[in-house]
């Protein structure tokens, strides 16, 4: 079987490389110069099977609202990019009623610890590097309601397979001392000990090479303007104007995917949800931190990587602008210093970066078929597309294969949005 994949970040890479495992002779293309580097390339590096819960919240339109025009606000909503968010608005306020919201976390959930277990087991199988550490990560709360609200959400998912511990604030600082001179601020913290974290770059990269010795082909450069679509069956895949064929297709192109369909009649409802990084490359032997600090009130991860830190951060409703405004930047400066006060940063020396999550209207992925019969889609994973990432190439390609899947594929299907609850 022969299948052709558009895009090579996170989601792609992992497609591509089952596909290739069992079998399948696999050509990858990408308009990038190399794998992962888009949204896949600097984001927050944590894999958070924890943290399940999509970003429509119960009430979280209100929220959203008040951000209009705040540009110091970590959630915010651009006037501009409004009218492009009609229908999936509506979508994304439809499915932040209580019920919805707690069923979509499930889903969420099932498909990180999913994921998590995967990765797992082609660390084993491969030996592939990435930066990764075994330590968990470390939610901290500057108000009580909010940590106690945490904890009862934690305690819903412990049937799930949530392991977590509740910390009181002096337990908080014994776990993570760099947290000493904000301790008073502090409400509380949960540790989530099988939480993981790693380079989603490095992944990239590495697995993509991985893929190639499985026989994966790259086409980097190479832009997917058109799907040609006959009597409802994908024909080619238009790239500079040559047609690539295979027996099916899989778009993986992020938060670009719904415009490569709209063209071949399939509406996927995805918008891009902008967020921000800066990485400082300190290459010390004493981080400033140890385990990565979810800051809840400031919507902020700070996270020890690769010897450095990265501060990530922040959801903007901006359409497809990628560009890096100034006060954007010294938000997360702000971030860090509420964080970390002490710590000193060679700002100089800062890696600014910004990308574009790709959200789904109810906030999980959107893995697996399309109404065109040998199309496949797999994008949709917001905030979460690192943390299941391999779960997500493993579940695409099992249904590709016509095998049995290890979760509820219902839960992923586009179908869902087609009427089926
Ligand atoms: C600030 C920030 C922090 C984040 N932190 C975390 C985190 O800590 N943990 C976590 O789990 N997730 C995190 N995420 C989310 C995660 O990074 C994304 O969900 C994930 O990278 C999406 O991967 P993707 O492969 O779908 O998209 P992408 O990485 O964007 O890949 C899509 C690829 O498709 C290519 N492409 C698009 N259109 C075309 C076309 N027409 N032709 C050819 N190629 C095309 C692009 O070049 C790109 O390489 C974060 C995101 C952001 C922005």
């Amino acid at each position: 079987m022969k299948a052709v994949v558009v895009g090579s970040g996170l989601i792609g890479i992992t497609s591509a490389y089952f596909l290739a495992n069992r079998g399948w002779e696999v050509t990858v293309v990408d308009r990038r110069d190399g794998p992962g580097q888009e949204t896949s390339f600097a984001n927050g590096a944590l894999l958070t099977p924890s943290m399940p819960e999509p970003w429509n919240a119960p009430g979280s339109w209100r929220v959203l609202l008040r951000s209009l025009g705040r540009t110091d606000s970590p959630l915010l909503l651009r006037v501009r990019a409004v009218p492009g968010l009609s229908g999936w608005g509506l979508g994304f306020l439809r499915n932040s009623s209580p019920a919805r919201y707690e069923r979509n976390t499930r889903r969420n959930s099932a498909l990180a610890l999913y994921s998590l277990a995967a990765l797992q087991a082609l660390r084993r199988d491969t030996g592939i590097e990435y930066g990764q550490a075994q330590v968990g990560t470390l939610r901290v709360f500057r108000e009580a309601a909010a940590l106690e609200r945490a904890v009862e959400s934690a305690e819903r998912l412990r049937d799930a397979g949530l392991v977590f511990r509740a910390l009181t604030r002096d337990e908080v600082v014994a776990l993570e001392p760099a947290l000493a001179p904000i301790a008073r601020r502090l409400a509380g913290g949960i540790h989530y000990p099988n939480d993981e974290t790693g380079n989603a770059h490095t992944f990239c990269r590495n697995l993509a090479e991985l893929a190639r010795r499985a026989g994966v082909e790259f086409q980097f450069e190479t832009m997917a303007s058109e799907i040609e679509v006959r009597a409802r069956r994908v024909m080619a895949v238009i790239c500079k104007g040559k047609r690539l064929t295979a027996d099916r297709y899989v778009v993986a192109a992020g938060s670009y995917t719904p415009e490569l369909l709209a063209d071949v009649g399939i509406a996927i409802p995805v918008r891009p949800v902008k967020g921000y990084s800066v990485t400082f490359d300190r290459h010390s032997e004493d981080p400033p931190l140890r385990i990565p600090v979810v800051d809840d009130g400031f919507h902020a991860v700070v996270v020890p990587i690769d010897n450095g830190i990265r501060v990530a951060g922040t959801a903007e409703f901006a359409g497809y602008d990628l560009s890096l405004p100034d006060g954007r930047i010294g938000n997360l400066f702000t971030l860090l210093g509420q964080i970390l006060p002490q710590a000193e940063f060679d700002r100089t020396a800062a890696r600014f970066w910004c990308g574009l999550r790709p959200m789904s209207a109810d906030g999980v992925p959107i893995i697996g078929p399309t109404p065109i019969e040998n199309l496949w889609v797999n994008t949709g994973h917001g905030p979460l597309g690192w943390t299941m990432a391999v779960g997500s190439g493993r579940l695409l390609t099992d249904l590709m294969a016509g095998e049995s899947v290890d979760v509820d594929a219902r839960a992923y299907a586009l179908a869902r949005f087609y009427g089926t609850p």
